[in-house]
């Protein structure tokens, strides 16, 4: 059993003013894991003094004391890299090795990413007789998902850290594990009381108290559309900057020279992982008409050949997170069948032989992108082909969705690829694989505002001031 009961609030760990709490559940058992410690209002009222007591002294300090900082960090974050990874599979269902592997590499990537840019991160910028000097731009309150726990929460801490803010963090009520114990990570790197704080609850209590406080300066928000929508609405009153990374329905566009087996394999695979909760992931995979049912026949032994089971095994696949996204993929695979998508792989109800759990069957439908399973993000392993006719047909196709944030497009003429990102609406564009810590992420239209990972995540906690005539 995992307890995490207490909160980290100016530099201590400390009870909930009003006790509360509620168990966490193993999503491949359906057994409690844990508990933890519901906060109150009076607990953000709590984080957010010591953050705002903090940020005078952490927002002057040194490039120096903060890169010293990064680097403890580090080497805590390295000493408990298994206990990170055992926490994820517990909390939300990634195999091992994701969860050691990917999942907290991820959180190390923007660790590692972060200390290179402090190095020589530019804060000051003579133009003419002006000095443009980026300063860090306050308290900030951090809200973010269960999805890829480490990485949501690790992406926006350094940056924000780095660059002299202070923050409170309210983490993903689902997967709270893993958070406690960067936190326990961050206290013994000796992160100074106020900088970094951390409340545990549900999200319209906390995050509510979080971004309608007027001592807070700045909300990054990584999680639905909905909630992103909700949490602009409550900031407006206090006019706060609001960083939102939202959802998606990225489209994985194969071209006609691609070899099928590798790249359609690939794709199939790809939208698996992590169970298909991956805000990015390419969930309308584009192929040629002229090469569909090679495309499908490639899809539907992919998805069959994953296996899906215990995370903490030898397997591709483990679990959703919960009962609740279970029901929601299910109603989605039934609106799939009922709305005429033809079934290729997967469909209802769990894989065989597995009876507890959350677990879902990787389904492949081919559909048309008027449908609704192709324009709602399901966040399951549940992949939709479309075929297209040319290259012109692909873009629309890809670009007809409400949302923005990736797009994939493997084949063999690089030119083509690259002629093909540049016409798709999104904000992080894949060609053949590509993967970059330094590249910006975040999306266009419904799927949010902000730039995280790399120099583009220091820029989110910055402010601008011009002062004119300094030299
Ligand atoms: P969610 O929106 O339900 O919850 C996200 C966080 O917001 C949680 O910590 C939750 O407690 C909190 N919250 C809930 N109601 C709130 C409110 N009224 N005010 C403030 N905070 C509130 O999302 P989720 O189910 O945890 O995550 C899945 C979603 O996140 C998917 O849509 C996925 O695409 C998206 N996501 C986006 C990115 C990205 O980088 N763009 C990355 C990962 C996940």
């Amino acid at each position: 059993m995992r307890d995490c009961l207490q909160f980290y609030i100016d530099g201590k760990w400390v009870d909930p003013i009003v006790p509360k709490t509620a168990d966490v559940i193993n999503p491949a058992t359906e057994v409690v894991a844990g508990r933890i410690s519901l906060g109150s209002v009076a607990d953000i009222d709590l984080a957010v003094a010591a953050a705002r007591k903090a940020f005078p002294t952490w927002s002057l300090s040194s490039r120096e004391q903060r890169l010293d900082l990064l680097l403890a960090i580090q080497s805590e974050y390295t000493r408990r890299h298994g206990e990170l990874g055992d926490a994820i599979t517990e909390e939300m269902g990634a195999p091992k090795s994701l969860a050691h592997g990917f999942h907290v590499g991820l959180g190390a990537g923007h660790l590692q990413t972060a200390i290179e840019l402090l190095r020589e991160f530019q804060f000051d910028e003579q133009r003419g007789s002006t000095m443009i000097s980026r300063e860090p731009i306050g308290v900030c309150g951090m809200i973010t998902p269960w999805n890829w726990p480490m990485n949501q929460t690790c992406v926006k801490i350094f940056p924000a850290l780095a660059v002299g803010c202070t923050m409170i963090l309210k983490p993903p009520q689902l997967a709270p594990f893993s958070v406690q114990i960067l936190a326990e990570i961050l206290h013994s790197a000796g992160v100074p009381a106020g900088v970094f704080n951390m409340v545990q609850g549900s999200g319209s209590v906390l995050g509510t108290a979080l971004t309608t406080h007027p001592d807070v300066d700045m909300i990054s928000f990584t999680g639905s559309e909905s909630v992103g929508v909700q949490i602009t609405k409550d900031a407006a009153e206090t006019v706060k900057r609001v960083g939102l990374e939202l959802g998606g329905k990225s489209a994985y566009i194969v071209l006609d020279d691609a070899s099928m087996a590798e790249k359609v394999g690939a794709a199939t695979a790809a939208m698996m992982g992590n169970s298909g909760q991956t805000c990015s992931a390419g969930s309308r995979l584009l192929v040629p008409s002229a090469r569909l049912e090679e495309a499908i026949a490639v899809a539907s032994a992919a998805a069959s050949t994953v296996t899906v089971g215990n995370p903490t095994g030898n397997v591709a696949m483990g679990p959703v997170v919960s009962k609740g996204q279970y029901d929601i993929i299910q109603q989605y695979i039934e609106t799939g069948m009922s709305e005429g998508a033809r079934l290729i792989a997967g469909g209802p109800g769990r894989p065989e032989g597995l009876d507890k759990g959350w677990f879902v069957r990787p389904t492949v439908f081919l559909t048309t992108n008027d449908s609704v399973i192709a324009r709602e993000e399901i966040f399951g392993p549940v992949l939709v082909i479309i075929a297209y006719d040319d290259l012109d047909h692909a873009v629309e196709i890809a670009n007809d969705s409400n949302f923005g944030l990736a797009g994939y497009v493997d084949g063999l003429d690089v030119e083509t690829c690259r002629s093909v990102g540049r016409r798709l609406r999104a904000g992080w564009i894949g060609i053949n694989g590509g993967f970059d810590f330094h590249a910006a992420f975040g999306g266009y239209k419904r799927s949010g505002n902000g730039r995280e990972w790399g120099e583009f995540g220091f820029h989110e906690y910055l402010e601008i001031k011009s002062l004119v005539g300094y030299a």
